[in-house]
């Protein structure tokens, strides 16, 4: 292992503190990651010196904001490997980022009677907004089904890739499971019948190498909040040929070029969709996330991550009465489990007073624990600054709530 966990976490104030007495445990990363010094740094030194608003001003510091966020755009092109910046669409998030292509793609492309092929293990994100348009065009959608180790059933997929489907939204990883989908081999089956592919990368891209050429993902999404980076601001990836034959999302400053009341003229892209002021400190503060993972290595930290979800796994389940929720082979650094007949809610809580933060409930994901048969479970979920002395922390608390019931 090439990382060095005890100089990485100095990096990360928040988890040097305690709780309830105790050394803060995070294993929350799932939901949120939290943010090193330096977009610490970068968010108050914007608002401290830098903070003008964008695109609109002749004057030094709004010609340097613009900079910045430009930079920061053409940052996350390359950490993803996008061809171009202009392919890059700034959103508030995921969430955001899905709702858009639902909505623009839909005006442009769906039509009555067509279909939306979507994974039984997609986030609420990643389904609702495909529900709508359903909903709004009288289209159908379709799931993919999966085994009970957590892997997508590919023949069954295969099977769903019809001439009536519009678009296949799936996600990279599974953030209840850990799934790590074969995202390039979805997209090269579905790239044969035409039908493009929008990859939620909310799990994925704050631990694996992201190249969307590569995988020649269509659309591809993801939050800043989840890998390190500010809260209320996401990406959206988007080949060229469908961004300029999708209808803008949102109407407002910035994404026009002429406004009369007789007509008005859309702005080119990326601008096209980023309706109103963006989040420029955030952008920022999302390009020096960015750097720093370049400089700990991507490649370090799955390797990391790899043993320390190897690690936790063998702990776990030499535990009694333990059922971990997702199975399959090569899973991404996400733990969820039943635990005897003991509520979810009762560990978190238990955990919590013990300094050790997880989740529970259904992780926004009520169709795929339906189909694990729970209504609700618990998940911890690791990141590249936790240590296996965690883990260990982990187990014994687990071993002490054990006893109490
Ligand atoms: N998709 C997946 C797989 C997620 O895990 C999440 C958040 O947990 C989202 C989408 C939604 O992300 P956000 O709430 O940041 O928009």
């Amino acid at each position: 292992m090439s990382l060095s966990v005890s100089e990485i976490r100095k990096d990360f104030p928040i988890l040097g503190q305690q709780v309830y007495g105790k050394p803060l445990v995070y294993f929350d990363n799932a939901a949120t990651t939290q943010k090193p010094l330096c977009v610490i740094r970068t968010i108050e030194e914007g608002y401290a010196l830098h903070n003008a608003n964008v695109h609109r001003g002749v004057h030094f510091l709004s010609q340097q904001a613009t900079d910045a966020h430009e930079q920061a755009r053409q940052t996350v092109q390359k950490f993803i490997n996008a061809s171009s910046p202009d392919e890059i669409i700034f959103t508030r998030g995921t969430t955001e980022s899905i709702n858009l292509v639902a909505f623009s793609f839909g005006e442009a492309f769906c039509h009555e009677g067509d279909e939306i092929v979507v994974s039984v293990m997609e986030h609420h994100s990643n389904i609702v907004p495909w529900q709508m348009l359903c909903e709004r065009k009288h289209m159908h959608l379709r799931v993919i089904p999966m085994t009970a180790e957590g892997v997508l059933c590919m023949e069954d997929y295969k099977a769903l890739l019809s001439e009536r489907v519009r678009l296949v939204a799936v996600t990279q990883v599974s953030n209840v499971l850990g799934t790590v989908n074969p995202v390039k081999e979805m997209i090269a089956e579905a790239h044969l019948h035409n039908i493009p592919v929008l990859v939620d990368g909310a799990q994925a891209i704050a631990h694996l190498s992201v190249d969307v050429q590569d995988m020649d993902a269509d659309f591809y999404a993801f939050s800043a909040h989840k890998v390190y980076g500010p809260t209320g601001l996401g990406v959206l990836y988007g080949k060229r040929k469908f961004l300029d034959a999708m209808p803008p999302y949102q109407g407002g400053g910035e994404m026009i070029d002429q406004v009369h009341f007789e007509k008005t003229t859309y702005n080119v892209l990326p601008f096209k969709f980023e309706a109103g002021t963006p989040d420029f400190i955030g952008t920022t503060a999302l390009k020096s996330a960015l750097d720093y993972i370049q400089s700990v290595g991507m490649d370090n930290i799955a390797a990391y991550e790899h043993e320390l979800i190897g690690y936790a796994t063998e702990h776990v389940s030499s535990l009694d009465g333990m059922s971990i929720i997702g199975t399959a082979p090569g899973k991404g650094a996400v733990l969820s489990f039943v635990f005897w007949n003991i509520h979810p809610y009762d560990i978190g809580t238990l955990l919590d007073h013990l300094g050790i933060a997880i989740r529970t409930g259904h992780h926004c994901a009520q169709p795929l624990l339906e189909r694990m048969g729970l209504d609700v479970c618990a998940r911890a979920s690791f990141a590249f600054y936790n240590t296996e002395e965690e883990i260990d922390a982990f187990v014994a608390a687990l071993k002490r709530i054990r006893k109490m019931f």
